[in-house]
């Protein structure tokens, strides 16, 4: 147990601050141990995708300024999914700055239960093992603003791009869609090692549901990018030999 949660520290790293990656698509990348947040701006406005692991909603403000943007001008938090690791600083920043948060409705019971999942499915090693610990893991709940259960289309909130419900990983998992970029959480993720290289994601039920879902994504027109939740970028050619290995 003792040498699981020093491998849960280095993947959470409780202790660092969130790095920023600014992609040549314009995507705004914060990076924190595994996890992945991404900002993308609309003129003046700012849409956030995943809020990170509970209580580091200060190191989230503190890249945030780093970057001269204002949390005031986020106008909208969308979840890819209502695990602990990506809503955990949701009820924070609609609480405080008045974001609006998006989220899948299959995810809502997840959010009433403070984040709790009893329906984990681990994949690997590490998966088998972290388990029972990710299934404690809580967080503050929250009253979704914007609930996903079909097709939304973002330039009704002033955004470009599509957000499509696609369960799999969990029952309300939603994906974002912008041009070459898909932002798709816990589809898939990179290696801890070699970021790049699309993986099987640590969290998964049915791996031929995911093939498809993954095959879905990557036949997208002109998708280029994936932003996955862990680890990452992938390139949508590495994750086609993903899926084809
Ligand atoms: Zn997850």
């Amino acid at each position: 147990m003792k040498k699981f949660l020093f491998i849960l520290s280095i993947f959470l790293c409780t202790s660092c601050s969130y790095k920023t990656i600014l992609h040549a698509d314009g995507t705004i990348h914060l990076k924190k141990g595994s996890s992945n947040i991404y900002l993308l701006q609309e003129k003046n406005q700012y849409l956030m995708i995943d809020s990170g692991t509970p209580n580091t909603a200060s190191k989230i403000e503190k890249a945030l300024q780093k970057n001269n943007i204002s949390p005031d001008r986020i106008s909208h938090l969308i979840l890819t999914h209502a695990h602990y690791d990506h809503a955990g600083n949701a009820a924070y920043f609609q609480k405080k700055y008045g974001i609006q948060l998006i989220m899948g409705k299959k995810d809502i019971s997840m959010v009433r239960k403070n984040g709790l999942d009893s329906h984990l499915c681990g994949q690997g090693l590490i998966g088998k093992i972290g388990k029972k610990n990710v299934a404690k893991q809580t967080y503050t709940p929250f009253i979704p603003d914007i609930l996903i259960d079909q097709k939304f289309e973002l330039n009704s909130i002033g955004f470009d791009g599509i957000i499509l419900p696609i369960s799999g990983h969990t029952e309300g998992s939603i994906v974002v869609i912008q041009q070459s970029k898909a932002f798709v959480g816990d589809m898939i993720r990179g290696g801890i090692f070699k970021n790049k290289v699309p993986k099987r994601h640590f969290f998964m039920c049915d791996i031929q549901d995911n093939n498809k879902d993954i095959k879905y994504i990557s036949q997208l027109p002109n998708i280029q990018t994936w932003y996955v939740g862990h680890y990452g970028p992938l390139k949508n050619s590495d994750v086609l030999k993903f899926l084809n290995r």
